[in-house]
Formats: structure tokens, sequence, C-alpha cells
């Protein structure tokens, strides 16, 4: 139930203060002295809002909290807690009905209850300093003690996945000097590409000649295929991806990954001088195209948010490769 319908609720992007809840029981249900933001070991906190009284923690809150709780079992990654931040029906929101709500879900994390400072029924200190918009409500601190996100909804899902991917990249072992990061991909657009190990250059005739409209807009005429349009996307045998245009091998099945764009995407290409690279400032972004070096067939973008250890994200057309077997 929504405490307040302005859109100013949370504290998005300011430093979580302490979280003033007094009254405490640990992940078994003992007595805790003292828990707060310090005892919480994860790199990040996530702090789920309650009222037992409230019909969509039941519904949609705790059956949340539960799954990404879950998720992060035996991990220092992310650490949880919940608090019942009493601000309404001070009865039915009472210390007692916290103890209820631990035992009830079995989550194994510490819950504590703030119905104010002083007396039952002064109202929530954690709710006024983090401005909650209500109950249920989710906020997740990150390493540096910033609130990055609070609201009263949350993508279980989608939390549990970009942080099981932001805990792989913290593990995975810094790129070598071979791979191309970013930053390379951006000095390649400034100072120009290495020269390729073989030219084809035909005219336009000649192009239209040996592909297929489709391919002769996408790869001639920088165009972009629907997205989901090619199984490409979901395949992940062994082998190489050729230029469609010209042959010459770009990328290698072992760099491929399902990055869910629609589009089959990379990690890296298959040898350094097989894509080139270049600064596209159309429709109103900025971007880095690729090509391939031999034909200068335009083969799609490549993005700084891919997965660890290079972090690009090559999102090629289909249309643009070839699958070979070697
Ligand atoms: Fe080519």
């Amino acid at each position: 139930m929504a405490h307040d319908a302005n859109l100013h609720a949370g504290i998005i992007g300011k430093p979580a203060p302490a979280l003033g809840v007094t009254q405490w029981l640990d992940a078994s249900g003992q007595p805790l002295a003292d828990y707060g933001l310090d005892q919480m070991r994860g790199a990040y906190k996530l702090v789920f809002c309650f009222q037992d009284a409230c019909p969509g923690c039941h519904l949609t809150g705790f059956p949340s909290l539960a799954r990404m709780v879950d998720a992060f079992r035996g991990s220092s990654f992310i650490s949880f807690a919940a608090v019942q931040t009493a601000f309404e029906d001070f009865e039915s929101n009472g210390y007692e009905r916290m103890v209820a709500a631990q035992r009830k879900y079995a989550v194994p994390i510490p819950f504590g209850h703030d119905a104010g400072e002083g007396r039952e029924g002064a109202g929530s200190v954690l709710m006024n300093r983090y401005r909650n918009g209500g109950t249920p409500w989710f906020i997740l601190i990150d390493p540096a003690g910033e609130v990055i996100y609070n609201h009263f909804h949350i993508d279980a899902d989608k939390l549990i996945a970009s942080m099981k991917r932001a805990e792989a990249a913290l593990r995975a072992p810094p790129p070598d000097a071979d791979t191309l990061t970013w930053q390379g991909v951006l000095e390649l657009t400034r100072k120009g590409n290495p020269p390729p190990p073989r030219r084809l250059e035909l005219s336009d005739a000649q192009w239209r000649q040996r592909l297929t409209p489709e391919q002769f807009r996408i790869m001639r005429q920088k165009g972009t295929e629907r997205a989901h349009s090619s199984a490409m996307c979901s395949l992940f045998e062994p082998g190489r991806y050729a230029c469609a245009c010209c042959g010459t091998e770009l990328f290698d099945a072992a760099t491929k990954f399902d990055s869910k764009s629609g589009w089959p995407s990379f990690t890296q290409a298959v040898v350094p001088g097989a894509v080139a690279y270049h600064a596209d400032h159309s429709h109103g972004m900025t971007r880095v195209e690729t090509t391939c070096n031999v034909c200068d067939a335009h083969l799609g973008h490549v993005f700084p948010d891919g997965p660890a250890p290079s972090g690009l994200r090559y999102c090629i057309n289909a249309v643009s490769l070839n699958k070979v077997s070697s």
C-alpha cells in the first residue's frame, strides 16, 4: 500500500544512510543486539521493507525476496535484510508480526522491526531516512555505499542475472595483452585499422550479382536485419563464422554468447585485423560500426557491455555471416 503517491520517493544515487533499526533477529530468529549496514557483509546490500498487514508484501514482495536470497545462498557478493517498516496499522504491524513473518517465510536472513524512535507507532525511521514510497519496498546499495535501486517492485530474475554476471566478472581474470577491449576499439577508430590480410574490391554491380537483395542491403548499404530474424542467434556449435561477401573468417564460435539482443553476438574477432572499426554517428547516436577489413562489408556494431574478459559485445547481422566448419 502506497504511503505517498508522490513520484519523488526514494533516494536513488544518494549515499545510503544508517538503517536506524534497533530491533533485530538474526537469520535463525535469535535476538541481535546490534545490526545494520556495517554488519551486512556482502559487496551489495539489499534491504526489503515490508509490513505484515500489507497484501502486496505477501503477494509479490516476500516471494521475490525468497528467490533472490535462494539464488545467492553461500555467496558473499550480496547480503540481505528484511525490515518491517511500520507506518500504519501499528497493531497489525507490530513486533510479533515481524517475528511471525520471519517464521512463515523461513528466509534465512536477519529481520528487523522499525516502528519509530522512542515509542511504538511513531513511524519507521528507516522509511523516513530512505524516503520509501510505502511497502513493499526494495533498496539496493552498491559496494560504494550508494543507493542504486529503490522501488515497490523488483524484477527478481533480472536482478539475479545481472548480479551473477557482475559476480562472475569479478572472479574472471583480467584481459591479457592480446585481448581487444573497448579502449583498444576506440583507439582503432581514432588511429585507423591494421592492414587487412588481403583485399577484395568489387563494384556495386558485381556485388549485386553475387548477393541476395537482403545481403546487398545490409552488407553493402549498412542495413540492419530485424531482431530475432535468424536461427543463428541460438546456434552455439563449434566452428567459425565467415564474411558472407568474401569468405574471410571473422569470429569463432568459442567467443559467441547469448546476448538476448536478437542478433548473433561475440566477444572477440578471430584475429586482429579481420574486423575493422569505424566511429558511426548515424541515427543521432555515437556507435562503433564493424566491417570486414577485407571487403568492407558492413557487419554490425560493437558495444562495451559484453562479458569478461574483453567486455565487448559484437552485435552482428546474421545475414553478414556464413557458418563454416573449420
Ligand atoms: Fe568480407
